[in-house]
């Protein structure tokens, strides 16, 4: 009984983009063996601008300052991103706020660092590899980070935004055409301006343009925004991250928490 106690509880944990290694870290930390099955490859960071709290043993600067401001109404804001859309919610006070910010890439940067070995290279996860492969091995809980798309194998409905957007990449050259003063959000519901977004935080810019045509740019990619689903697929799985719970605006920092409640529920 007492080496059936001792036995460390293994997990494993689908995904390696900064959802995946946040839940990753919080679960390790946890005394959790942790292993990670994803494609074996770093995020680009595409589109995320920063943390919105800390990440213990991962954040080690200090926070800064993020202002939001914006230019037009809620309801116009609303409508220039998700268009004539009910039941979507956006509130004034998330557009003209102002609060901490802490470097998200600093932190998946040295989550990387820490966990990439933990990572076993898994090109194409899907619901047969999950049944076939994963299954056997027999882990104690499942975390999910990769889209919910990915592990549904029945007919779901995936609620999702296409939008436009450029983040700066000094790595392969790519800038965004316009840079708003630092550690400043502006959000813009005008129809002269393109742009509904444009961010300049950690010396990082992204910008983001509503679905339609593709704004003249180099760099510009689309980009699903998830909103909701009906998805209920290896509902035994915990589901982390904007792309993992498939819910509109879940920020990375949540994920480990999120997996630990969800442990700590069982
Ligand atoms: C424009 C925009 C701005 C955002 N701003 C912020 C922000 O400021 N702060 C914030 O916290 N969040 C923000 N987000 C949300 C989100 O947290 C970030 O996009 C974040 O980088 C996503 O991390 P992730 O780990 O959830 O997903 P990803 O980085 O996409 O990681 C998913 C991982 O799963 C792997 N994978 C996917 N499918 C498979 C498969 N079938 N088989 C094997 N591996 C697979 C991928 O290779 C990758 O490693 C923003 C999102 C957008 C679109």
């Amino acid at each position: 009984v007492k080496l059936l106690r001792r036995r460390e509880k293994r997990a494993a944990v689908l995904g390696c983009g900064p959802a995946g290694l946040f839940a990753a870290h919080a679960l390790a930390q946890d005394n959790w063996d942790v292993t990670i099955f994803s494609k074996k490859r770093r995020s680009e960071m595409f589109g995320a601008q920063y943390l919105h709290a800390p990440i213990p043993g991962l954040t080690v600067g200090r926070s800064r300052e993020v202002h939001y401001r914006l230019n037009g109404t809620v309801d116009a804001y609303r409508e220039k991103v998700y268009g004539r859309r009910s039941g979507i919610s956006v509130s004034l006070e998330a557009l003209t706020s102002r609060h901490p910010a802490w470097d998200i890439r600093e932190a998946y940067a040295a989550a990387w660092s820490v966990y990439a070995e933990r990572i076993i290279n898994i090109p194409q996860i899907s619901p047969e590899w999950v049944i076939q492969e994963l299954h056997p091995l027999r882990y104690d809980r499942v975390v999910t980070s990769i889209p919910a798309t990915e592990l549904c194998s029945e007919v779901h409905v995936f609620d999702s935004q296409q939008v436009w957007a450029i983040g700066d990449a000094p790595e392969r050259g790519v800038f965004a055409p316009y840079s708003p003063t630092r550690e400043t959000v502006e959000c813009d519901a005008t129809r002269e301006v393109g742009w509904y977004r444009a961010s300049n935080i950690f010396g990082y810019t992204t910008m983001e343009w509503p679905s339609g045509r593709k704004p003249p740019f180099d760099g510009v990619a689309p980009v699903t925004k998830p909103i909701s689903t009906d998805c209920d697929c290896f509902s035994n799985f915990i589901r982390v991250g904007r792309y993992g719970t498939w819910t509109k605006g879940v920020l990375s920092h949540t994920a480990g928490d999120l997996a630990l409640k969800r442990l700590s529920l069982r």
